[in-house]
């Protein structure tokens, strides 16, 4: 494995019954492909520094040193051969500890391109240098070289058209050559890497071996903040843990889903559906968290020889593996409210900022309690602004909670869960509510008259026309005043929002259809914003949204809690 195979075995060209049984293929497809399997083979000899270089998106010349245990010169004309390898120990294709092990990568490039090997060990003074190209071998001499190894690739693909003009547009190459580097970098923590694009640093690690730290090196320290970790755990047999950004921090592709197994970046396709069902609900429609999940197992419990790129690696215990990951994300990503930021697309929250900094709310109540709930730290009450947020204090942020879908939220989860085991007791309404039908809507009204009952609506036939509702699973406190609380916070929206509800648990069409159902009915019912609340009615709301499985993602996945960090208030100010 990267840096942890101390032991060097000399090449040797493999027997044909294994080299037949490697799932064979060609590696080499663009630039970036060069590039990956030479830092491969750098970190399979246990290099702790790879230094590469690129220009014009790699086909004018890529090249990779690396100060590991370099080739003994005698070895050094195997090392360019097929199928020669000093990898695979007892040709045991079922424990693979390196990157590489199938001795093609070297002659497939040498094949498509000019290809340079300089590389020395160290108990001798002097390395060997060979020049080939297109297969032949055009040089052979001694070199001075520091231990280790260096591979320089020219005129790549210019023997092969196809793949050349496949390759001409260098910003894409130059662009996937980057993505290859990063996930190589986040895959060997261990390892300074240092990738010059046409002279300029465009990366440099520090080699701490700290997962965070690389993170942070190569998306920028911005995201410091929004940096969860999952907790490590063990499960069946593998050891877990990793980084997710904050459901703030989002990209538009899957590009930044990181999955290490045994230091090896991949791509396991049933592992990676969990975890993407698992953060779906709460990020928004299209939008992708970066992670990074670190598995390390026993080689045997991983096949590495299903994918001629070697990216793809079959795991045992995928499955339990992918949703022991999944649940983490949903109970990291239910919880962490999103950061307030000044990127250009929060501008939409501008004129909501505008009132927040003009809002003359009192914050005077110090003699209040502080609410405390298992989402949230303690918070206290600033108060309500424009009418549709609440504004709160938290030990280092401010909080900013939609009013709308907070209840939104607790009702979702109110009706959801009514539906399963009944926690919350309907709550009788003091006036009941008369929901009057059409004659064509009547018997279809009847027909679910159970089914609400279940979910906390008991209602019962009202003359030839009507029904009246008299309980409903609701919040109460949260409108009216004190000595005439009103359980219902929109009781006009009621009997609309329950006729729509039958009408759509009438066209059941999808698995999930009847949660949808009931996460319109919260939506159609929940506080509106422009309503104004009382201080005890916010209380109960903030209470109640503590207390939700997900307190900071609307059931569609917008957000419902901001927060504005108290560095971010440094930042603008100046302080
Ligand atoms: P593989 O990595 O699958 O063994 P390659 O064609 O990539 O096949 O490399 C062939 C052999 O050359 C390797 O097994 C290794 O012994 C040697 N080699 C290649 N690159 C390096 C390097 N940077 N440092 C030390 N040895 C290397
Ligand atoms: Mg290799």
């Amino acid at each position: 494995m990267t840096g942890r195979s101390p032991v060097r075995r000399a090449i040797r060209i493999l027997p044909p019954e294994i080299a037949a049984r490697i799932a064979a293929g060609e590696v080499i497809e663009r630039p970036a492909s060069v590039v990956k399997e030479l830092v491969e083979n750098a970190l399979d000899a246990g290099a702790s520094r790879i230094r590469i270089d690129i220009r014009r998106g790699g086909l004018h010349e890529i090249r990779v040193s690396d100060d590991g245990c370099g080739i003994p010169a005698e070895e050094l004309p195997l090392a360019v051969q097929r199928h020669a390898t000093s990898k695979l120990p007892d040709d045991d294709l079922e424990r693979i500890a390196t990157l590489g092990f199938r001795g093609e990568a070297l002659p497939s490039i040498a094949t498509v391109a000019e290809l340079t090997i300089a590389s020395a060990t160290g108990d001798r003074p002097a390395g060997r240098q060979l020049v080939l190209y297109a297969g032949q071998l055009l040089s052979d001499e001694p070199v001075a070289h520091p231990p280790g190894t260096t591979v320089t690739v020219r005129r790549l693909f210019e023997n092969v058209p196809a793949r050349l003009a496949a390759a001409r547009n260098e910003r894409a190459e130059t662009a996937e050559i980057v993505r290859v580097v990063h996930r190589l970098a986040i895959a060997a923590p261990h390892v300074r890497f240092t990738l010059i694009i046409d002279g300029r640093t465009a990366l440099a690690t520090s080699g701490t071996g700290d997962l965070r730290a690389v993170v942070l090196e190569v998306y920028g320290t911005t995201l410091a903040d929004s940096l969860p970790s999952i907790e490590p755990c063990e499960i069946a047999g593998a050891r877990l843990s990793g980084l997710v950004t904050a459901p703030d921090v989002t990209r538009s592709s899957r590009n930044h889903l990181h999955v290490i197994v045994n230091g090896r970046w991949t791509q396991p396709r049933t592992l990676l559906a969990l975890v993407e069902a698992a953060y779906r609900p709460y990020l928004p429609r299209g939008r992708h968290p970066i992670l990074v999940v670190v598995i390390e197992t026993a080689p045997e419990l991983v096949d590495v020889n299903v994918h001629p790129a070697k990216l793809e690696v079959r795991l045992r215990a995928e499955r339990e593996i992918g949703q022991a990951i999944g649940d983490r994300l949903s109970q990291i990503l239910a919880r962490t409210p999103r950061s307030l930021t000044l990127e250009p697309d929060v501008s939409r929250l501008d004129p909501l900022r505008a009132s927040v900094a003009e809002a003359g709310n009192p914050y005077d109540d110090r003699t209040e309690d502080e609410i405390v709930t298992p989402a949230f730290p303690p918070l206290r009450l600033i108060g309500q602004v424009a009418n549709r947020l609440i504004l709160l204090e938290a030990p280092d942020s401010l909080l900013l909670v939609d009013q709308h879908r907070a209840h939104e939220r607790v009702l979702a989860e109110r009706l959801l869960e009514h539906a399963r085991v009944p926690r919350h007791h309907p709550v009788p309404l003091p006036e009941p509510v008369l929901i009057d039908v059409r004659p064509a809507q009547r018997e279809r009204f009847q027909r679910w008259l159970d089914h609400l009952a279940a979910l906390g609506f008991q209602c019962e036939p009202f003359g030839p026309r009507s029904f009246v509702l008299r309980t409903v699973p609701a919040l109460p406190g949260l409108t009216g005043d004190a000595d005439r609380p009103e359980p219902l916070a929109e009781r006009e929206q009621l009997a609309p929002a329950l006729l729509a509800l039958v009408d759509e648990l009438e066209q059941q069409d999808s698995d999930d259809w009847h949660e949808r159902c009931l996460v319109q009915l919260a939506c159609r019912t929940a506080v509106r914003r422009g309503r104004p609340l009382t201080r005890p009615a916010m209380r109960v709301l903030i209470q109640a949204l503590g207390e939700t499985r997900a307190p900071t993602v609307c059931p569609h996945g917008s957000p419902i809690v901001l927060r504005v960090n108290h560095r971010l208030l440094a930042n603008q100010f100046g302080w």
